[in-house]
């Protein structure tokens, strides 16, 4: 019964998404900084709209989550109310700078624990990929959800809709296969090729051609592979196994050497606060 409009002051607008604008606001109440999604409901085909009224009904906290505070209908829009991340995304990180093997190995946990959380609670993400993850300033790392979340039910263990063809989508989705929470696992796979190399693999090739090389092309494979270290190439090796049999799950990815060692998240503070200083200062 809250009237959104009072309750937040809107202070900048952030950027614009499939769905709708999202902006950064003040709780008057808690002086909380907060991001709002403005979703035009109209946009949304009504299957992912129940989708994703599901996802925001399900208690999905989770410290590698973006967490929803509240969610309302404000003429026609439906507004989610999240927490603010004040670090901008891993793709402004990674177009910025170069990532340590430290840096990536610390990513990575925090990514896959968010995976783990939403595997564990029959959920596939289905959008992994560097614009999807959020940073804060306190080395916080978490998964954004994009709209396309798909809920899976205990007798229903795989579902076989298809988004737009991207360079992050596993060789099961691009040739329309049921898919299994894997296909999440595969597009953290390319998302390691992105930390290490700056790019995603096939990025200048057409829609078409590119789920051609998906389909056939086998596992992606770094351009330079000397330049990392063997448990780094073997991390990545688990994660984009063609045969989802054989890919690693978040689960057993986690107790992989690459992340066992990785440093505390803190370790990622000068860097994304670094990256935030250059954007600031380019506006
Ligand atoms: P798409 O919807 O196509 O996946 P997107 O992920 O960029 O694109 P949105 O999630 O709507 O779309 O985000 C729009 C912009 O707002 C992006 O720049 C995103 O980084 C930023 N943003 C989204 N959520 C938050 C948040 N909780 N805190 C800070 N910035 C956010």
């Amino acid at each position: 019964m809250e009237n959104p409009v009072m309750k937040y002051t809107e202070l900048e607008y952030i950027g614009r998404g499939t769905f709708g604008d999202v902006c950064r606001a003040l709780d008057n109440a808690t002086g909380e900084q907060v991001a709002i999604k403005k979703i035009n409901l109209q946009e949304l085909r009504k299957k992912e709209l129940k989708v994703n009224e599901l996802m925001l009904m399900k208690p999905n906290k989770n410290p590698n989550l973006v967490n929803y505070l509240d969610s309302y209908l404000v003429d026609g829009q439906r507004w989610l109310v999240m927490e603010y991340m004040d670090g901008g995304t891993l793709s402004d990180v990674i177009s910025k700078t170069h990532l340590s093997e430290d840096e990536m190995a610390a990513i990575s946990r925090e990514c896959l624990q968010g995976l783990d959380f939403l595997h564990s609670n029959l959920v596939i993400h289905r959008d992994v990929k560097s614009s999807n993850i959020l940073l804060r300033t306190d080395g916080s790392v978490k998964l954004a959800d994009s709209g396309p979340f798909a809920q899976l039910t205990p007798e229903q263990s795989r579902r076989s809709s298809v988004a737009s063809i991207s360079g992050w989508m596993a060789p099961e989705v691009v040739t329309g296969q049921p898919c299994g929470p894997k296909v999440d696992i595969w597009s953290f796979g390319i998302m390691g090729i992105e930390m290490a190399e700056g790019e995603v693999p096939y990025q200048y090739e057409t829609p078409v051609s590119a789920q051609l090389l998906i389909a056939r092309g086998g596992r992606p494979k770094l351009r330079q592979p000397n330049l990392f270290s063997p448990c780094l190439r073997g991390f990545l090796s688990c994660c984009l196994q063609t045969d989802e049999a054989w890919r690693w799950s978040a689960k057993e990815l986690l107790q992989h050497p690459f992340v066992t060692l990785a440093e505390p998240a803190s370790c990622l503070v000068p860097l994304i606060v670094s990256v935030k200083k250059r954007k600031e200062t380019r506006m």
